[in-house]
């Protein structure tokens, strides 16, 4: 981990109007992101974080306030521009795995992988995840856990710069949750990459570089944790 910053939130705001009724789903938030560092957001729910996580994955804009993502400002980019970013630079691991139901776990991860110039071998990478037996079968065909490890694979297929996971465990019994962990955790060592996890369990911060603590819509802690915890070692 280093202090360069990767993604700079500058009194980023997001609200959602229907109707009469306006939700501040994001109050005005500031977030250095570190390249590198495994960050956790923790809060309850309906605390943000996903509205957070949307924004920083360039799936969603800001209603007012800026993103920076290595200097450049997101949130001027037009959407050819952010869609160039959530293309090449965002790995997304989503808490019902969100995999093509009719494409198979290896072509899951292959379209994903063709996605970037230079992805990261498809075998490889279903491998890494132990599921190198299983990539002839479809989602359906598979686990919850099994299905998370092929969502895992095609976002870090992509060997993005940024991996952003939506309550990755939330769907899953305790030990297969520990092995997503361990996956991410691995990751972020091995590729470099900068991992983000959102969840509202609380232990799951231990594993982190720093934890953000969220409520009502605003960051209300940031603690750093000068030594992490080994996922294989959480327990919830
Ligand atoms: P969390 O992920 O912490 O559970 P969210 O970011 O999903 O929280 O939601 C924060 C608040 O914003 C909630 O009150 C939620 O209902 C509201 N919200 C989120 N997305 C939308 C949306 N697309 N339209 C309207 N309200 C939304
Ligand atoms: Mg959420």
């Amino acid at each position: 981990m280093t202090h360069h910053v990767l993604m700079n939130l500058n009194q980023v705001t997001r609200t959602f109007v229907m109707g009469e009724v306006t939700v501040e789903a994001l109050k005005e938030t500031s977030l250095q992101v570190y390249q590198g560092e495994l960050l956790v957001i923790l809060g309850p729910s309906g605390s943000g974080k996903s509205t957070l996580l949307n924004i920083m994955g360039g799936m969603d804009l800001p209603s007012t306030g800026e993103l920076f993502f290595n200097g450049e400002n997101l949130s001027q980019a037009g959407d050819a521009l952010l869609t160039q970013f959530r293309r090449k630079e965002i790995g997304f691991v989503f808490q019902f795995y969100n995999l093509i139901p009719d494409l198979t776990a290896q072509e899951n991860v292959e379209l994903a992988a063709n996605l970037v110039e230079n992805p990261l071998p498809v075998a490889k990478m279903l491998a890494e995840v132990g599921l190198a037996e299983r990539k002839d079968h479809f989602p359906s065909q598979l686990s919850g856990g099994e299905q998370q490890r092929v969502s895992i694979a095609r976002a870090a297929a992509k060997n993005p710069r940024l991996l952003l996971c939506d309550e990755p465990t939330g769907a899953l019994d305790h030990q297969t949750g520990k092995r997503i962990l361990g996956l991410l955790s691995k990751i972020n060592r091995e590729s470099g990459s900068t991992v983000i996890i959102v969840t509202h369990n609380t232990v799951i911060g231990e594993m982190a570089n720093r934890v953000v603590r969220m409520r009502s819509g605003k960051i209300v802690k940031i603690t750093g944790n000068p030594s992490p915890v080994a996922p294989e070692r959480i327990d919830w």
